[in-house]
């Protein structure tokens, strides 16, 4: 990917749009073919074109990573068949008896994985509130190997500062993987705030159409890919070329969507804070939320999720607001084009005992909202009509 003036990096929007692809040799295709082949034709014994079967490598993955991994200003990208297997992936590299701590306001399903999953094979892991300096300290065991980092968290918009927990983990030799899911790179790069590896769910806005399922890890550390090829390789969790190709095709758009998830949701995150059925709202973009320094300093801007809950915090009118929208559609789910309303307690998060749940902040009658591209008077007006109806 070279600029005319080849000594400048590219910008964002230039990457977005061109790494990793080059038109097809043969054709002059613009965009990637779709490799549906699940094997390479050799020209003799061990003599190919570096595809050799198509769990380990496809021409159509290679351009998405090469794309993703110049996004997050990476060297490496491995591109896996969604961001849960990603994560698995990841997990996998650690041993019986190594300790993981992660945020306890964090993506359900990562949760899930940790404890369900992992802990039977002897991975220990602590959920603790990463905004808490002290609470940090007091989780890491001579065992902890990783640090898992989302941030701004889900469902609560908390924001982690990513470089002073990186600062703290390497002075111990821990490493730090953040899942960049909710902010995406256009609005924080976290290798560059020191971490070790990026996770990404692709299924969310880089993706950005909720057509596709795919995830990707990041990262500079040449003995992290190595492993992680590996596990492409040895466990099998690899993308299809029609995903990817998708996925590609979601990333030429990402900083004008943002943009525009971002203008969108900050204009409702106003709205719903001056609104009196409205009790507090979480979005770090709003100056008296406490991650709202944190945010400017590590964010280009503050995303596109908003949470809320009703002054009457009762589960049934929260209920009756998430019943109640017509351009919100009901759905588990983020970053795409279009709005969807949640309820983290019955959909997102519950597989987290509502006790941890509690303790970690996140009430019955929190409402999520992802809110897309749309007209933002249309949203305002959506939310206002439901918020009418308690
Ligand atoms: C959705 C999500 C995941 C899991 O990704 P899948 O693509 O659904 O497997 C992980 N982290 C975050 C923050 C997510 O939102």
């Amino acid at each position: 990917m070279h600029t005319p003036d080849r000594d400048r990096r590219p910008g964002f929007g230039t990457l977005a749009v061109h790494a990793g692809q080059e038109p097809d040799p043969s054709t002059g295709a613009i965009m990637p073919p779709i490799y549906q082949t699940s094997t390479y034709v050799q020209k003799a014994p061990g003599e190919h074109f570096g595809y050799e079967y198509a769990r380990v490598s496809n021409p159509t993955r290679t351009a998405l990573e090469g794309n993703l991994a110049a996004l997050e200003g990476a060297r490496h990208a491995v591109a896996f068949a969604s961001g849960v297997a990603a994560t698995d992936a990841l997990i996998k590299c650690l041993r019986p008896g190594d300790h993981i701590v992660a945020s306890n306001d964090l993506y359900g399903g990562t949760h899930r994985l940790f404890r369900q999953v992992f802990g039977p094979f002897g991975i220990r892991s602590s959920f603790i509130d990463m905004t808490d300096p002290d609470a940090v300290e007091g989780a890491l065991t001579p065992e902890t190997k990783l640090l898992w980092i989302e941030t701004p968290t889900n469902p609560l918009l908390r924001v982690v500062d990513v470089r002073a927990l990186c600062d703290k983990a390497r002075a111990r030799g821990i490493d730090v993987a953040v899942d960049n899911t909710f902010a995406t790179p256009y609005l924080q790069q976290p290798l560059a705030l020191g971490a070790d590896l990026v996770v990404h769910s692709t299924t969310k806005y880089l993706g950005g159409h909720s057509d596709v399922i795919g995830g990707v890890v990041c990262t500079n550390r040449d003995d992290w890919e190595e492993k992680l090829r590996f596990l492409i390789k040895s466990a099998g969790a690899a993308p299809g070329p029609m995903d990817c190709f998708l996925t590609l095709r979601g990333t030429k758009t990402l900083h004008l969507r943002m943009q525009r998830h971002c203008e969108n949701a900050a204009r409702i995150a106003e709205h719903l804070a001056a609104h009196p059925k409205v009790g507090r709202v979480y979005y770090p973009g709003l100056p008296d939320d406490p991650g709202h320094d944190v945010a400017r300093r590590q964010m280009r801007d503050f995303g596109g999720m908003v949470s809320f809950v009703l002054r009457d915090e009762t589960l049934e009118k929260a209920l009756h607001v998430l019943s109640n929208t017509t351009v919100f559609a009901l759905a588990e789910s983020l970053g795409g084009v279009e709005s969807l309303i949640n309820h983290p307690a019955t959909m997102t998060h519950a597989s987290i005992p509502r006790e941890e749940r509690l303790k970690a902040g996140l009430s019955d009658s929190l409402i999520r909202l992802s809110v897309g591209v749309e007209s933002v008077e249309d949203l305002i007006a959506d939310l206002d009509r439901a918020l009418a109806g308690v």
